[in-house]
């Protein structure tokens, strides 16, 4: 039987949300078979829980943002990531504050973390929701149309295409695609960090947003190059980081995908609505598990590897 993953024992990161600057402690804790991740504002006088599924998603402006009731966690995407990356399908994660820490803006602190901890198999079939035909979701007309489909595909694929116009953008790759199957999440995707121009930061700061956030964790452009005195992680970091934000994205589904995941110039809201697109048809997916671990697509039998 192909089995659920959570973690074997606990563990801890400090640092500041991206957007608030705000200090936050995060632990991460293991959680019974079918809990799903589970986040909880430990800081509130009563704390609350809020387990992630694409309704719970209620702001996508520049980060996505899940709530229950008044509670809310801001920018869940890039640990959601790691989780998909390593396949954890419970976890607790229990936070002090409304931001999860950026940490160095991209996903490998978590699976750092994570894999520190442990990954542990359970005794549960892990259950994915494997896609049966095509949905897809757009928006904009023109050259400023947008897409985002996912497909019915043995085993779980994004390619992703960004069409930015600027310099330093340009002459890296805009196109990439990653299989989880023949790729590998931690070398391949989790360092991708994320990005953004010195003409905006000044208006987002004035809109309170991007007060964490610098040249230790994003790479920051001005009109013409990248500021960041080691320059990038990867020649195409740009769209592996976009990438890594659709992984995110889409493992707030609650379950793994069985999809090939396909998108032009997606983002946080974009990536949701494809999600609420797919579950209103309720012919397009269905639930499966894998009694037999060599029929499971690849990429997701084999163990997490160690560091
Ligand atoms: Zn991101």
């Amino acid at each position: 039987m192909l089995q659920q993953r959570s973690l074997k024992t606990l563990t801890r990161a400090v640092g500041v949300g991206l957007h608030s600057g705000q200090r936050v402690e995060l632990t991460l804790r293991p959680a019974q078979p079918d809990t799903g991740i589970v986040f909880r504002r430990v800081d509130l006088p009563q704390p609350v829980d809020i387990p992630v599924r694409a309704e719970a998603v209620t702001d996508t402006r520049l980060a996505s943002t899940i709530a229950q009731g008044n509670a809310k966690v801001h920018t869940v995407e890039h640990l959601m990531s790691a989780c998909a990356g390593l396949g954890i399908d419970n976890l607790h994660v229990d936070i002090t504050a409304e931001e999860v820490p950026i940490l160095d803006g991209s996903s490998a602190s978590f699976v750092f973390l994570l894999q520190s901890a442990g990954i542990v198999r359970q005794n549960a079939p892990k259950r994915f929701i494997r896609v049966t035909r095509p949905v897809q979701v757009r928006e904009g007309e023109g050259a400023d149309a947008k897409w985002a489909q996912l497909a019915p595909y043995h085993g779980y694929k994004l390619s992703f295409e960004i069409d930015f116009d600027h310099p330093a953008v340009d002459s890296t790759g805009q196109r990439v695609e990653f299989d989880l199957g023949q790729g590998n999440y931690r070398r391949d995707i989790a360092r991708a960090r994320t990005f953004g121009f010195t003409r905006d930061v000044e208006l987002m700061r004035s809109n309170g947003l991007a007060l964490g956030g610098g040249l230790d964790n994003a790479i920051v452009m001005d009109d013409y190059k990248v500021l960041n005195s080691d320059g990038l992680r990867y020649d195409d970091e740009f769209v592996k980081h976009k990438i890594l934000d659709a992984m995110g994205d889409l493992h707030l589904l609650g379950k793994p995908l069985l999809a090939a995941y396909s998108a032009f110039r997606s983002g946080h809201a974009l990536n949701n609505r494809l999600l609420r697109a797919l579950l209103a048809q309720r012919d397009a997916w269905e639930v499966v598990t894998f009694e037999d671990e060599r029929q499971a697509p690849g990429g997701f039998a084999q163990p997490a590897q160690a560091w």
